[in-house]
């Protein structure tokens, strides 16, 4: 598909998710326009890379569907200066779109977003993606089991997790700072799983809201199915 055609099916897209509601702020609508999905899926999917529609990456990992990159991203408020935490990396294309939103200069300078990957042939993957398009940055891919966070790191001001676990990991809600939010699918290896938003508030005590039914792939690794 010719790069004209994309960026018309581009602007589609981000048409439609405005229309439907899922795209609601210019930061993140900004990020969508800014970083280009078909950098992120198999070379042989280039062309529908502005579906609307979760695509694989191979090794049985799916990128998600933009709508669902677009709630996460509205959802999880992002700001510039923000340090994120991922667990889920595959393409690296969530990472860089909330690259996109909090790399940017914050009252105490630029943020980061660290991501994490456990299937070893993806890493190559999400990280060439990240280079190629100039956001490897602002967004680190580590090798790891994000069950169980990156404490080095910590404490994130936002963690997403892109893989549904049996129930939240301790170490990532002890890796959230006050006032921080967390977005995790909770449930079974099947289609469906609840979408829990974890609110630390500044005492340091946590809430756990429902956010909704989704389908994620499992999370692996001590913390997963
Ligand atoms: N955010 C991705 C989509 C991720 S799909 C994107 O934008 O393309 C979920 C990913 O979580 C898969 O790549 C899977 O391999 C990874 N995963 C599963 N369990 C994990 C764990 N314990 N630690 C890190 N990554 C994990």
């Amino acid at each position: 598909m010719p790069e004209s055609q994309l960026e018309g099916a581009k602007e589609s897209l981000i048409k439609r998710l405005k229309d439907r509601g899922y795209l609601s702020s210019a930061s993140v609508e900004k990020a969508f326009r800014r970083v280009p999905r078909e950098e992120f899926v198999l070379p042989s999917t280039r062309g529908g890379a502005y579906r609307d529609s979760p695509m694989s990456i191979g090794h049985g990992q799916t990128i998600s569907a933009p709508h669902m990159c677009a709630i996460m991203c509205e959802s999880l408020d992002l700001k510039p200066g923000m340090k994120i935490l991922e667990i889920g990396a595959g393409s690296g294309y969530h990472a860089a779109l909330c690259g996109d939103i909090v790399g940017e200069l914050g009252d105490q300078g630029p943020g980061h977003v660290y991501t994490i990957e456990i299937v070893e042939e993806l890493i190559e993957f999400g990280r060439a993606n990240l280079e190629r398009t100039g956001y490897a940055d602002r967004v680190t891919l580590i090798q790891a089991d994000g069950g169980k966070g990156l404490p080095e790191h910590a404490p994130f001001d936002r963690i997403f997790v892109a893989a549904a676990a049996p129930r939240v990991p301790p170490p990532l809600i002890e890796q959230l700072k006050p006032g921080g939010i967390m977005l995790i699918p909770v449930g079974s290896r099947g289609f469906y799983q609840e979408l829990m938003m974890v609110q630390k508030d500044l005492t340091g005590k946590t809430t756990t809201r429902r956010w909704g039914g989704v389908a994620f792939v499992p999370l692996r690794g001590d913390y997963g199915h």
